[in-house]
């Protein structure tokens, strides 16, 4: 295994250790939203934070704390979420990526768990990369991150996230928690948001087991399901950016 550190643990001199000896770096974006009964709200942080450690695992390199702010997607109403204005995360994005070119990076792996994300993600990265070739600059959610190289899928909370989970943290997942009775407590005013606000794929009866979900039955997830997809990725990851920094 390689070593691999926390970029806020590390002093001055530590960093400069790091980037000259692994100029590699993890960025995991995520998000606070409702993940359903069953996951912690912070799912798709933790789920791209677990992948980028088995990535550096095998690479080395350090881990930028998880970007907790960003928004879009079906769930801004719902209860325990934030959803930030799309300017304020596109900047810090935008200005964050190119901080890690400055200081020296030469294998950036940003990855995205929530998948909203992929909209400013390619609207705003591909113009950094192109201005930067000797860069390997690796961005999007474990869906798209290295295209057709893997055959994963995403949904919302639902049967594919789930595996995700079960295979990455499953201390932090209660499948027993998704369970009918529930009120409308779940909103914050205690208003059901109105119908034109509701997106069309996301379940929104709070006594459905499978409130917030979107996507196919959670309850048909499994770690071996999960771990099939999350290998896929850390695989081809790894493989890039070891042919990056090896030619
Ligand atoms: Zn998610």
């Amino acid at each position: 295994m390689a070593t691999w550190r926390r970029y806020e643990e590390l002093r001055p001199d530590e960093l400069a250790t790091c980037v000259s000896q692994t100029p590699v770096v993890f960025w995991p974006l995520g998000l606070l939203e409702h993940h359903g009964w069953h996951l912690p709200v912070g799912f798709d942080g933790m789920k791209a934070e677990r992948m980028c450690m088995r990535m550096a695992e095998q690479t080395g390199g350090v881990l930028l704390p998880t970007m907790w702010w960003g928004g879009g997607g079906g769930h801004d109403m719902f209860h325990w979420t934030f959803y930030q204005d799309e300017s304020a995360y596109t900047q810090i994005l935008v200005e964050t990526t190119q901080k890690l070119i400055a200081y020296g990076f030469r294998a950036i792996v940003i990855l995205a768990g929530h998948y909203p994300w992929r909209k400013t993600l390619e609207e705003r990265l591909p113009e950094i990369r192109e201005a930067h070739p000797e860069i390997l600059l690796l961005f999007g959610t474990e869906v798209t991150i290295v295209g057709d190289a893997v055959n994963v899928k995403g949904d919302h909370a639902a049967k594919e996230e789930t595996s995700y989970g079960l295979s990455l943290f499953p201390e932090r997942i209660d499948m027993d928690a998704m369970r009918s009775g529930r009120g409308d407590e779940v909103w914050p005013n205690r208003t059901p948001p109105p119908e034109d606000r509701r997106h069309s794929r996301v379940r929104f009866d709070p006594n459905d087991p499978l409130f917030a979900q979107m996507g196919e039955d959670s309850r048909e997830a499994s770690a071996a399901h999960g771990e099939a997809g999350v290998l896929q990725v850390v695989n081809e990851v790894v493989a890039r950016i070891q042919r990056h920094l090896g030619g």
